[in-house]
C-alpha cells in the first residue's frame, strides 16, 4: 500500500512525519471531532467527560475498515509510533481503568496498556454495541435493541472509542500547523492507492487530483457508501464521515453491474443476521444483481431495489444496514442504463460480463469434424465437413455446449483478438 503522489489540494498533516510524544494535557486542550453533519461527536468532549465521570473505558477500533480500504491497517503500518504516542495521551487524560485494541490479523501493533482483541475486518464492527459484543464474547453480532449501552457506555461505564484515523488526527492536532483533512482509498482503473485530502475539497477535484476523470458514477463509501452521478460531483465535499473512506473512480471497460454484483455478495456476507430487513434485504440484492449481471432479471426487479431499499433504510437496526439499502438504490438510479443493457440488450456494455461473452471457434484448430454443429439447438453454427466452422453472435444464445463437445479446444469466448472466417473455407486454408 503507498500514497499518491500529493499535488497542491492533497495535503500532508496525517502522514506528516513522527515528532516525538505528545502529553495527556496536550490532548485535553485540542478540540477534534469525527463523523461530519448530524452524526458529527466532538471527540474532545467525550473524552473530557470519561475524565469527568471516572472509571472508564477506551476503545480503539481498526478492524471495522471497509475491505477495500484498509486505512487503520495502513496506518499502523506507516505510522506506528504516533499510534502509540496518541494512545498513550489520551488513556492518560482520559483516566480510564480498561481499554481495548480490537484489530485484525494482518495489524501487528500492540498499544501500551490495551488488551488486544483479533478479529475479521467488518464493516459491522462501526456499530458500538457490536464492538463491545465482540470484545466480551469473540461473536461479531450487533445488538442494537440493548440502548443502555449506547446511552451509558460498556458495561455501564463512560467509553470513548477512536479509529486508527481519529487517533493519528489526535496526534496531529496536539502538534503545529493541523490542518483538517481525511485519508482516503482511490480506485482508478488499474490500481489502488492512498491519498489524504483537506475536509472540504469537492469531490470533482479530488478526481481530478488523481489524474481521473469521470466517466461512470463514482463509488464513495465502498460498500457502506453510495454512487454518486457523474453530473453531481460537486455536492460532495471531503468530510471526516465514514464515507469518504474510499472512492471508486471507473472507466468504460469497467463494468458496472458486475460490479453492484459483488458488492451485494459482499452485503449478504457481512451482515450479522440479528435484524430481518437486513438479512433479507441483503439476500434479495445479492440475488437480483446476480441476476442483472447474468442478462436475467426483469425491470421489475430494479424497481423492486426501489420499493425495499427505502424500508431497509428506515428499520435496520444499526448504521450497516441502513447505508447498505441506500448503495444499491443508488446504483440503480445512477447506473441504470448499463444495468438495463445486461438484461435487455443482452449485451454487457464493458465487454467484462461472461454471460455476454460469446463464443468464437479458433481457425487455427478446428478440423471441421461437424461435432459442434450437431449439439447447437439454436443453429446458430454453420459448416460441413473438413471446412472451419463459424458461429453467427446473433444466435448464438451462449449456452456453452458446443464448446463441451469439441475435443480439439477451438470454441473459446471472443477476447477482441481471434479473427475468423466470413464464408466457408477448408481447414488450413485461413
Ligand atoms: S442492520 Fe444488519 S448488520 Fe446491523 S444489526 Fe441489523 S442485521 Fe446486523
Ligand atoms: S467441434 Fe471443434 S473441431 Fe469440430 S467442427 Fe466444431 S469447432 Fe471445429
Ligand atoms: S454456445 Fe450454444 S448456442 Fe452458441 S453456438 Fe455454441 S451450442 Fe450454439
Amino acid at each position: 500500500m503507498k500514497m499518491m503522489d500529493m499535488t497542491a489540494s492533497q495535503a500532508q498533516v496525517l502522514t506528516a512525519p513522527y515528532a516525538g510524544e505528545i502529553t495527556a494535557q496536550q490532548v485535553l486542550d485540542i478540540s477534534v471531532s469525527f463523523g461530519a453533519g448530524a452524526d458529527a461527536a466532538s471527540f474532545t468532549d467525550i473524552l473530557r467527560d470519561v475524565r469527568q465521570r471516572g472509571d472508564g473505558v477506551v476503545i480503539v477500533n481498526m478492524a471495522s475498515d471497509d475491505k477495500d480500504a484498509p486505512v487503520s491497517a495502513f496506518l499502523a503500518q506507516t505510522q506506528p509510533e504516533k499510534l502509540k504516542a496518541a494512545f498513550a495521551a489520551v488513556l492518560e487524560a482520559s483516566g480510564a481503568s480498561e481499554a481495548y485494541l480490537v484489530k485484525t490479523k494482518d495489524i501487528d501493533l500492540e498499544l501500551d496498556g490495551a488488551k488486544s482483541v483479533v478479529t475479521d475486518r467488518s464493516l459491522v464492527l462501526r456499530e458500538e454495541s457490536a464492538l463491545c459484543h465482540i470484545i466480551k464474547t469473540g461473536e461479531l453480532r450487533s445488538a442494537p435493541l440493548e440502548k443502555e449501552f449506547i446511552s451509558e457506555g460498556m458495561d455501564g461505564r463512560p467509553t470513548l472509542i477512536a479509529d486508527a484515523q481519529t487517533l493519528v488526527r489526535v496526534y496531529a492536532a496536539a502538534g503545529d500547523n493541523y490542518r483538517e483533512t481525511r485519508l482516503m482509498m482511490v480506485r482508478v482503473p488499474g490500481a489502488m492507492q492512498f491519498a489524504e485530502f483537506l475536509t472540504g475539497t469537492p469531490l470533482s477535484k479530488v478526481i481530478e487530483e488523481c489524474g481521473q476523470k469521470a466517466e461512470k458514477s463514482i463509488l464513495l463509501g465502498g460498500l457502506s457508501g453510495l454512487f454518486v452521478d457523474k453530473g453531481d460531483l460537486d455536492s460532495f465535499k471531503v468530510d471526516l464521515s465514514g464515507k469518504w473512506d474510499f472512492v471508486g473512480v471507473y472507466g468504460a471497460k469497467d463494468c458496472m453491474a458486475s460490479l453492484t454484483a459483488s458488492l451485494a455478495d459482499r452485503a449478504r456476507e457481512e451482515t450479522c443476521q440479528k435484524c430481518v430487513l437486513c438479512r433479507e434485504g441483503t439476500w434479495h440484492f445479492s440475488n437480483i444483481f446476480g441476476q442483472v449481471a447474468a442478462g436475467k432479471a426483469k425491470k421489475e426487479d430494479l424497481a423492486m431495489v426501489g420499493d425495499i431499499g427505502p424500508l431497509i433504510h428506515i428499520g435496520a437496526f444499526c448504521s450497516f444496514g441502513q447505508q447498505m439499502a441506500q448503495l444499491f438504490v443508488s446504483s440503480v438510479e445512477t447506473n441504470r442504463d448499463e444495468l438495463e443493457a445486461h438484461f435487455i440488450r443482452k449485451k454487457c456494455p464493458a465487454g467484462v460480463c461472461a454471460a455476454f461473452s460469446k463464443p468464437v471457434i479458433d481457425p487455427s484448430k478446428c478440423t471441421g469434424c461437424t461435432d459442434c454443429l450437431d449439439v447447437c439447438d439454436e443453429d446458430a453454427i454453420t459448416g460441413k465437413k473438413k471446412f472451419i466452422h463459424m458461429i453467427d453472435p446473433d444466435m448464438c444464445e451462449n449456452c456453452g455446449k458446443c464448446a463441451e463437445a469439441c475435443e480439439e479446444g477451438a470454441i473459446v469466448p471472443q477476447d477482441g483478438t481471434i479473427r475468423v472466417p466470413k464464408k466457408l473455407v477448408r481447414v488450413g486454408k485461413f
